[in-house]
């Protein structure tokens, strides 16, 4: 870190809160990005706002007990961290995987907090999930679960007080489980969560609202440096909800997506996926609930075990998988497979070391908590529908969607400083979001 080498010293304070791995590599990214910001403000010292923000108003920790189809008693841990809401309610997806741990969800709500406050909506930041794991569950099994989950968390949530939504391993079935389930408990049908099923108040436009987002904030970066995604080469990582809505986009942009992945391994396309190549991916992983390794076709090579970052060249990558899936290496490898810019689907795919690779090599990288917030910023649109108990046209959400991108790579922009010729996007999303989030928590007093 480089704070040290300034007249104040973050990191004692990160110390102190003694976070884990993943929270602490969360912290120490943007501490170095908005380091310049706290020096030049004194008010910003004299609060001690980012101490303030690096403790969650509360960790809510609690037992899942269900049983599944043999009869048999299964425990899992459920968590719901509540990291501020000065800007809103507390606002963020819940993870379902066996890889959770309260320092994945720490990482991920104190991120939350910084990509809502650039959305430029009223919602504050939170994150929740579970080591519970969705792969090889029956259905009965999946909503015994959710309703398990439920029976604690909805003590704690509210339309006003804190709005979950889906993330990794939680889509629009669990959301209708959770949901049907909080309605049975508390007699309200108040559009707690978002990501519901249409028919129980969902907004049209927000399963693809994240996939979409992430082109568009990629398309505003290219734009910048006077290019367009029509022609390019882009290597997409997943094949979740925003990997198949950013293939999507990109298609319809008439760009060629030539990587998918799962945890399986990767896929590549010699000539580009086809919209009917897509349409049969998407039934596969959505319905089906089905693996790459059993997706072919025309062009279609697959790499068990594989990443896509080195498989094929290509000028654009867009990780929408997961954590840390893009490391040193891969990055080194996306240089010399020709990428020049990078945008992040997932919560930071690219490791600090990989962001370094990018900015040593020119490579414009668009942050996940601009690039993705485009899924929580049509959350709030939903919470709009359905506390004006409205209708909103699929048009109406993802316009707005769009102008919110371009908001967002505004701002990003406005507050980045330039590295290497390149706008730092990163430290721009940064001192974005910290500059509302601060001046809220001075606004408020202590
Ligand atoms: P999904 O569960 O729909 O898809 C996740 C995809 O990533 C799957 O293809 C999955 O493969 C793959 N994956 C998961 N873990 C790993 C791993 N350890 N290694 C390799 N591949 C892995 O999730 P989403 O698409 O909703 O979310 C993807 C990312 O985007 C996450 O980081 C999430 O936090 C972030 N995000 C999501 C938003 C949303 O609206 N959905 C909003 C903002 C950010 P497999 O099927 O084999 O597990």
């Amino acid at each position: 870190m480089t704070t040290a080498a300034r007249s104040f010293d973050l990191n004692p304070m990160i110390d102190a809160v003694n976070p884990g791995p993943l929270y602490r590599s969360a912290i120490e990214e943007v501490a170095e990005s908005i380091a310049p910001v706290i020096e030049a403000n004194k008010k910003y010292q004299d609060a001690r706002v980012f101490e303030r923000l690096l403790i969650p108003d509360r960790v809510i920790r609690f037992r899942v007990e269900w049983v599944n189809d043999q009869g048999g008693v299964e425990v899992n841990f459920g968590w719901r961290v509540e990291h501020t809401n000065v800007l809103g309610p507390y606002k963020g997806g819940l993870r379902f995987h066996p890889s959770v741990t309260e320092d994945t969800l720490q990482f991920l709500a104190y991120e939350q907090c910084f990509k809502n406050a650039l959305t430029g909506q009223p919602i504050g930041g939170g994150k929740g999930g579970s080591n519970f794991d969705p792969k090889g569950k029956s259905d009965n099994e999946v909503m015994r679960f959710c309703q398990a989950f439920m029976r604690e968390l909805y003590r704690h949530i509210g339309p006003s007080v804190d709005v979950p939504a889906g993330d990794i391993g939680v889509g629009g079935r669990e959301i209708g489980f959770l949901y049907g389930q909080y309605m049975k408990i508390t007699k309200q049908r108040d559009g707690v969560l978002t990501g519901k099923p249409m028919g129980l108040g969902g907004l049209l436009g927000r399963t693809e609202a994240t996939g979409y987002g992430t082109v568009t904030f990629a398309e505003a970066m290219l734009k910048h440096n006077g290019q367009s995604l029509d022609g390019k080469r882009v290597m997409i990582s997943g094949s979740g909800n925003v990997a198949l809505y950013a293939a999507e986009l990109a298609i319809q942009k008439g760009a060629k997506v030539v990587t998918m992945s799962d945890s399986g391994g990767s896929i590549s396309f010699d000539k580009g996926m086809s919209s009917e190549q897509l349409k049969e991916l998407t039934e596969l992983k959505e319905v089906q609930r089905g693996r790459l390794k059993d997706f072919g076709g025309d062009g279609i090579t697959y790499h068990p075990e594989a990443r896509p970052w080195s498989l094929v060249d290509a000028d654009v990558a867009l990780p929408c998988a997961t954590q840390h899936e893009v490391e040193k290496d891969d990055a080194a490898a996306l240089v010399d497979r020709g990428v020049k810019c990078v945008a992040e689907g997932a919560n930071m795919p690219c490791t600090h070391e990989a962001r370094s690779v990018f900015h040593e090599n020119g490579v414009v990288f668009g942050p996940g908590k601009a690039a993705n917030a485009g899924g929580v910023a049509t959350s709030c649109f939903e919470m709009s529908q359905n506390a004006s108990h409205d209708a909103w046209t699929k048009e109406r959400s993802l316009d707005k969607l769009h102008g919110v991108m371009l908001d967002i790579h505004e701002q990003c922009v406005e507050h980045a400083p330039i590295v290497n010729g390149v706008v730092d996007y990163g430290a721009g999303a940064d001192r974005g979001g910290f500059v509302k989030l601060a001046d809220a928590i001075i606004a408020m007093g202590v």
